[in-house]
């Protein structure tokens, strides 16, 4: 199937074909991103008007929207221009009026005529201890009654569309809404009792109470699961593909590992163990690796990161390690030089700084073969840089990765095997969303000797206090990092700068005892100070953000945030996992300016309760929604329409194995299901996914 499938040709037309949709409506339409009717199926209404018909307004409590039958009275027009046309009117036991601004008699008269019988709709208020329906929803004979719905839609709206006119337009759009072979596992839709998509579409736009607007209503679930399992059926279909493209096997013999983890001053953690198992049954096997080492921070990647190299070292392949930042590079090419000293590999650093014959003579190694190991920054993937036999291509990241730069990464990997390691971990089912065609490995354990570390919540004001503080706990031997928001002073956002941080603490705890690191500093520098801070030679480092991710001091115990309350809940999870790593007790003090707002009180305060990274990203996610924790853009996460990840994280790992279980079986979409499936992806504009089926 090359185009899209006849059947949906109704629902993919212009909105104009629709019944009461002219040019101008579409337009309003378009601006809300409403295109075709298949848009406007999947604007489900927000909330619901109880129209049901009663005898009688009185015992209502007003305002409120009632739906009675009345007798139409007296015509009162407006004795002036603008005044209010008025129209007795009675039902079953007490009168009322209905009013309208400049309501033109002929009109109305034709309307309502004196003496009719008409069903009304609309809001009733007490105006001079008067019942009023000011301008009516709804205003038909008895024998229209049942055109108004029971419980009537209410959409969200764009200017120039009236709920009026989104409720024509949607049930026009219902009428041409065909019937859809079933995508949906039979066994899962009897499970969830769960009805046809047309009928749940249908449904969902006819809610008979409030009941059905929630997210667990069967036609709302099913919808929301459609929109899931279409999503993961294309990362399925990705994944399938990343895995065909080429099979390379790399079979450790455990040589390697076993002289690095005889060094090693620890154990492997069993997750750890767990995790070097997974990683390397995936390397042995001929289908390529994609996979993610979700891990909280000093939950031990690195290690994990180590033995899969030396796993494809042993075969006599070359692995590649990119880190997000210069200094992680270099922190990692110095935590892991001894190790593979010890093991008799060849491990180098190569970042944007190389230049010239010495960046020349390691690219000659690594072309060679001569370097078995590479680390470094992006400057890894530059096009001049070529391995002898890259099998292994690990990306510690920072910003997250989207599918499309996941397959971008694995092509410039010339098909070599991909582990993607997050530094945060992040909700199960935006895990699911945004790495669904990846292998999950979790090092849900932290290694042994941990001690929690102390958090507390303090305002700006007693900074005179911290600091004496500091200056006690410096005298100890211990060492602290310093992190403020910005680099240079803004006037708007009244940051403070760490510039200035750095010259204050220096002025009170001494000349030479106080480092400083920021983002804008020559790379040299960067060094220095960092290096400074790691021999113990500096005891407080001031920095910026750059030290959020990785940085790895285990004698350094106290950080301290400032402005933490602008800080989001994961980089200050982040930040807090600096400390701790040692075997001294470890304090975290986050710094606020006061006032704080809601928002910012209790992020803090999450942070003050746990240091359990998985559930500081739930709270994430509750607070500030999907979009939000991962960032849409940059993560290649759909937007989706009806499903709520916060809300139904498990129809998600539903969808994903749902989707997994049909390529299985049927890797083209060729049965009965899978070509369901297929107009499925084309309703839901899928069309990347339809490229994957054709190329496979
Ligand atoms: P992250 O997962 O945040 O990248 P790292 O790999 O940097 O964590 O490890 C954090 C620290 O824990 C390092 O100092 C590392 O040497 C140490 N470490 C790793 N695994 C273990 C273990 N099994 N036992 C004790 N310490 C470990
Ligand atoms: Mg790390």
């Amino acid at each position: 199937m090359s185009g899209r499938p006849e059947k949906l040709y109704p629902l993919f037309s212009e909105l104009e074909t629709l019944q009461g949709v002219g040019p101008k409506t579409a337009q309003h339409f378009a601006q809300i991103g409403v295109e075709s009717p298949r848009d406007l199926l999947f604007s489900l209404p927000y909330s619901v008007v109880d129209r049901r018909i009663r005898s009688t307004l009185s015992g209502c409590d007003f305002p409120s929207v009632v739906t009675v039958e009345v007798t139409i009275g007296e015509h009162r027009p407006a004795r002036n221009r603008g005044g209010a046309y008025r129209i007795q009117v009675m039902d079953a036991e007490t009168d009322f009026q209905l009013v309208f601004f400049h309501g033109r008699s002929r009109y109305l008269l034709a309307q309502v005529p004196e003496g009719s019988r008409r069903v009304v709709s609309g809001k009733v208020e007490l105006f001079d201890g008067m019942a009023q329906m000011v301008h009516p929803d709804h205003m038909v004979p008895l024998e229209e009654a049942s055109d108004i719905p029971e419980f009537e839609p209410v959409y969200n709206l764009t200017q120039g569309i009236t709920q009026k006119t989104m409720f024509k337009s949607v049930q026009s759009a219902l009428k041409r809404t065909p019937v859809l072979d079933e995508w949906i596992d039979p066994a899962q839709l009897a499970k969830k009792n769960w009805r046809q998509w047309q009928d749940s579409v249908f449904d969902a736009h006819n809610p008979s109470g409030l009941e059905d607007l929630d997210a667990h209503s069967p036609s709302r679930a099913r919808l929301a699961y459609d929109e899931l399992f279409a999503h993961q059926l294309t990362l399925a279909l990705a994944r399938q593909m990343e895995r065909k493209t080429r099979g390379t096997s790399s079979k450790g013999t455990g040589i390697l590992q076993a002289l690095v983890l005889a060094a090693l001053p620890y154990k492997p953690t069993s997750a750890q163990t767990r995790a070097i198992a997974e990683i390397a049954t995936d390397l042995g096997s001929d289908q390529r690796m994609n996979r993610l080492l979700q891990g909280d921070v000093g939950s031990g990647k690195t290690l994990v990161a180590f033995m899969a190299l030396l796993t494809v070292v042993e075969g006599s392949g070359q692995g590649v390690m990119m880190a997000p930042t210069e200094i992680l590079g270099r922190q990692h090419l110095d935590g892991l030089r001894p190790l593979a000293e010890d093991a008799g590999v060849v491990l180098e650093l190569l970042t944007g700084r190389d230049k010239g014959a010495e960046r020349k003579a390691k690219l000659a190694a690594l072309k060679r073969g001569d370097i078995h190991i590479l680390v470094g920054t992006h400057a890894v993937f530059q096009q001049d840089v070529e391995f002898h036999d890259l099998r292994l291509a690990i990306v510690d990241e920072q910003h997250r990765f989207g599918v499309r730069q996941r397959m971008e990464l694995a092509e410039k990997g010339q098909g070599a095997d991909v582990l993607v390691m997050t530094a945060t971990p992040i909700p199960r089912s935006l895990a699911l969303a945004q790495y669904g065609d990846m292998d999950v490995s979790v090092l849900d354990e932290k290694p042994p000797g941990r001690k929690p570390v102390k958090t507390a919540v303090i305002s700006t004001e007693r900074m005179d206090e911290v600091i004496s503080h500091l200056r006690r706990a410096i005298a100890e031997g211990r060492q602290c990092y310093w992190v403020c928001p910005l680099v240079e002073e803004s006037e708007v956002m009244d940051l403070i700068a760490a510039e200035e941080r750095f010259k204050r603490l220096r002025a009170v705890l001494g000349e030479g005892v106080v480092g400083l690191v920021h983002g804008q500093m020559p790379a040299s520098e960067k060094d220095a100070a960092m290096a400074a801070f790691q021999a113990g030679e500096t005891s407080v480092l001031v920095a910026t953000t750059v030290i959020e991710v990785g940085v790895n001091v285990p004698n350094a115990s106290i950080m301290v945030i400032e402005r933490a309350e602008i800080f989001g809940l994961a980089q200050l999870h982040q930040l807090r996992g600096r400390v701790g790593r040692g075997s001294a007790e470890s304090t975290c003090l986050l710094m606020y300016q006061a006032p704080l707002k809601e928002g910012g009180r209790k992020r803090l305060e999450v942070l003050r309760e746990t240091e359990d990274g998985f559930v500081i990203s739930e709270t994430d996610l509750q607070m500030r929604g999907a979009g939000d924790v991962i960032g849409t853009a940059q993560s290649g996460l759909p937007r989706f329409q009806i499903a709520d990840l916060e809300r139904q994280a498990g129809l998600m790992a539903i969808a994903q194995s749902d989707a997994r279980a049909l390529l299985a079986t049927d890797p083209k979409l060729e049965s009965p299901r899978g070509q369901a499936a297929r107009v499925l992806l084309w309703l839901m504009r899928q069309d990347q996914a339809i490229r994957l089926i054709s190329v496979g």
